[in-house]
This record gives structure tokens, sequence and C-alpha cells, in this order.
């Protein structure tokens, strides 16, 4: 009796271990080909690989949330592609993507004959976010092993076609996303968004000091907010201070790429999906100068 009652209860059990082993494996559910076997001696040793279909890879960064990085990371991608290159963003912000509201984009990838999520394309730049997997009324409720994982399927199971440029728009602060990024991914440059308040500036420093630790190269800070010009009067006004971030740079020798000014459409059209890179010539100014600045620094 007994034993019948165990052999009853083993397929169960088989099949609810190697359902988790799944899950971990392959959180987004890809087809996949045979497993590749590492060699020993390379296990647990990070080593930094170059994306397929991608020639440079640019990390637009911040160490906190709400200072504009992914605006800045959106309207810089379609800034590189005013200047005639091939561009896609990625969105590495597993936990709150915002890439998809950005460039009006909703519903999933398709998937290729080889087993790679297909970007999706809006306003010429090809996109790929965990937004495009998840509906935004649910919450990604996932241990780290699962993150990590979803989050390499995102960084090298994407069929992007021959971009010049990739960004990528990090998730805010310097945690194991961050990390992770910075350890397995050849990366050309980044790219630090702070605002000019201290207490953002205090933050930016920690990122700063995290691409140099991992050996990334820093292509400078973007200040975003940075000022205010009164529709009005048109005066300009630096409501946080006009030279925090100027000092804060020139003490890590790293260049000010641009300053974009504090603007109401530049708020209201990015919540609307309508980058002001693509509606605004005189708002894209500055993202096109940030554009101009990388490039002449990568190429
Ligand atoms: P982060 O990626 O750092 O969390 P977001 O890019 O999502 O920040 O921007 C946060 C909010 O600030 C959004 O509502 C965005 O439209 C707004 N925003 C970003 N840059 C500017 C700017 N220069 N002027 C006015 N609003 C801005």
């Amino acid at each position: 009796m007994m034993s019948a009652r165990i052999v009853t209860m083993m397929p169960r059990a088989r099949w609810f271990q190697t359902c988790a082993r799944v899950m971990h494996e392959n959180p987004l559910g890809l087809p996949r080909k045979k497993k590749e076997s590492i060699p020993l001696m390379s296990r647990g040793l990070p080593i930094k690989q170059r994306i397929s279909g991608v020639n440079r890879v640019i990390l637009v960064s911040s160490a906190k949330g709400g200072v504009g990085k992914s605006t800045v990371a959106v309207n810089t991608a379609l800034a590189l592609q005013s200047l005639g290159r091939r561009v896609g963003i990625l969105d590495a912000d597993i936990f709150g993507p915002s890439i998809p509201r950005l460039l009006n984009l909703t519903g999933e990838p398709r998937i290729s004959d080889n087993g790679k999520l297909l970007p999706l394309i809006n306003y010429g730049i090809e996109s790929m976010s965990m937004g495009y997997l998840v509906s935004s009324e649910k919450a990604v409720v996932w241990r780290g092993l699962m993150v990590m994982k979803a989050l390499q399927q995102l960084l090298f199971d994407v069929q992007w076609s021959n971009l010049d440029y990739l960004v990528i728009d990090m998730p805010p602060g310097t945690g194991d996303t961050q990390l992770t990024i910075s350890q397995q991914l050849k990366v050309d440059g980044a790219v630090i968004v702070s605002t000019p308040q201290d207490i953002a500036l205090i933050d930016a420093v920690k990122g700063i000091a995290m691409f140099k630790q991992v050996e990334i190269p820093l292509l400078g800070l973007v200040q975003n907010m940075s000022y205010f010009v009164c529709p009005n009067c048109k005066h300009e006004a630096h409501i946080f201070g006009s030279e925090g971030a100027r000092r804060e740079a020139a003490k890590h020798h790293l260049d000010v790429l641009g300053s974009i000014p504090l603007n109401e459409a530049i708020c209201v059209q990015s919540d609307k999906g309508k980058p002001v890179v693509m509606t605004d010539p005189e708002l894209a100014k500055p993202y096109i100068d940030i554009a101009s600045n990388i490039v002449a620094k990568l190429e």
C-alpha cells in the first residue's frame, strides 16, 4: 500500500521540480535549442560579451529615479537617428519599464524562426522592454534569480537588425542589474543623467564610481531640468542652481554632454508617447547636442 502511494506521487514531484527549473532558466518562455555547456574553468567568471546585431552599446544611467533618465534615453536615441545612425533602445528596467509609454508602443513581441525576440518599432527605432511582455497592470513578482535570467534574455536573445547604436535605459541606482550588465556586456560608454540639485549629485557620484570600478568608459554627464525659461518674459531661471553638475563633472574629469531645460512640453509630450525630438525642433536641440557629442567621442 505504502509503495503504491509513493509511486503515484513520484511523477507529480518530478514535474514540479522540472517546471521550477525551466522557469528559472527561461523566464520569458523563449523556444530553446540544445543547452550549451560552459567549460568548468569559466563557470562563475563574468565574460563580457557583445550583443549580436549591435555595433556600439551606450548605457544611460542615473543614481536615483525621477531625474528624467528614460526621457533622456529615448530622445537621445531619436537624436542619434536624426544624425543618420541606425538605433535601438533596450529598457533594462524589469520592475518599472517606461520605454513602451515613451515610444507609444504596446503588444507582445513576435518570436523569430531562430527563437529570438523581435523588437517593436516606432519613430524608426527598434525597442525591447519587459513592458511588452507583462501587462502594465501586473507587477513582476520575481526573485533575484529570475530577474537576472530575464535580463540576460533581454540582453542576448533579441534580434536587432545591424544597429549602429543600442541605447540601454538602465534602472536607477547601482544594484544587481547594473552590475550584471556592466560585468557581462561589452559597453562602449555610459552617460550619467542628473538634475543639478545637490542631493541628486551626491547619488550621481556613486554611479560614476561604479562605472570606473567595472572599467566602463564614462562619456559624460547630462544635466536635466537644468534651467527654466519663463514662457512670458523668456527669463532663464536656474531653479536648482546653475553650476552644481558642472562643478561635480569637472571634479571627476567628466564632460557635460548637454543641459536640458525644465519644460512643461517635455513632460506633457513624453507622457503622450510623443518624444520632443520628433515633435518640437526647438526642444530637440539639446538632445541633438548630446547625440553629436556622443558620436564625436565614439566614432
Ligand atoms: P526616470 O527615468 O529618471 O525615472 P523619467 O524620464 O521617467 O525619469 O521622467 C520623470 C518625469 O519627469 C516624467 O514625467 C517626464 O516626462 C518628466 N521630465 C523628464 N525630463 C523633463 C524635463 N526636462 N522637463 C520637464 N519634465 C521632464
